[in-house]
């Protein structure tokens, strides 16, 4: 009996054709350091951005990654401006190729990814599928309402008490005295 190691940080930039090559199997942590427009589209990431990641060829034998990658990040509720936690899983099966001919040429099951050289740059093309599951728009699932019309609530109720304790106070001298 172990426990399980930490688990690593994803390697950024790695050649495809050898990963392939030992049908490869990765599992990492996409650092947020690297993912500057993810930070930017969202409130904030909570916790590890995890990925699995399988090379291999399909049936064609087209070199492909397939996997998914997950997190849950805080994004803006658009009713009440207040953070609304979205768990995002994307997953994936692309194609790599070395140009966007070779890329249009691959069957439609298979994303094509360009691979730059012997430089498969990871980090950068699982953020994209990250940001592509990223909804457009988040709401609250339960009910919530819109900042302004909260704030006005707030103060109707405020003024309400203010009003009615008088009346009380008064309600309560009048029964007093009429008790004496
Ligand atoms: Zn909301």
């Amino acid at each position: 009996m172990s426990i399980a190691p930490p688990k690593s940080v994803l390697p950024k930039s790695v050649d495809a054709r050898k990963l392939v090559q030992r049908e490869q199997f990765l599992d990492g942590i996409l650092p947020l350091e690297s993912l500057e427009r993810l930070s930017e589209a969202v409130e904030s990431v909570d916790g590890e951005i995890a990925t699995e990641i399988q090379f291999g060829r399909d049936l064609q034998n087209h070199l492909t990654v397939s996997g998914k990658v997950s997190c849950a990040v805080d994004l803006l509720c658009q009713r009440c401006l207040h953070p609304v936690r979205e768990q995002l899983e994307a997953q994936f099966c692309w194609g790599i190729v070395w140009s966007e001919e070779q890329g249009r040429a691959l069957p439609k099951d298979l994303d094509p990814v360009i691979q730059d050289g012997d430089e498969l740059d990871l980090h950068l093309i699982l953020e994209d599928e990250i940001l592509l599951n990223l909804p457009m728009v988040a709401y609250h699932d339960e009910e919530c309402v819109s900042k302004e019309s909260f704030h006005v609530g707030e103060e109707e109720t405020e003024a309400g008490e203010q009003q009615e304790n008088p009346f009380k106070v008064l309600e309560q001298l009048k029964g007093s005295s009429g008790k004496s």
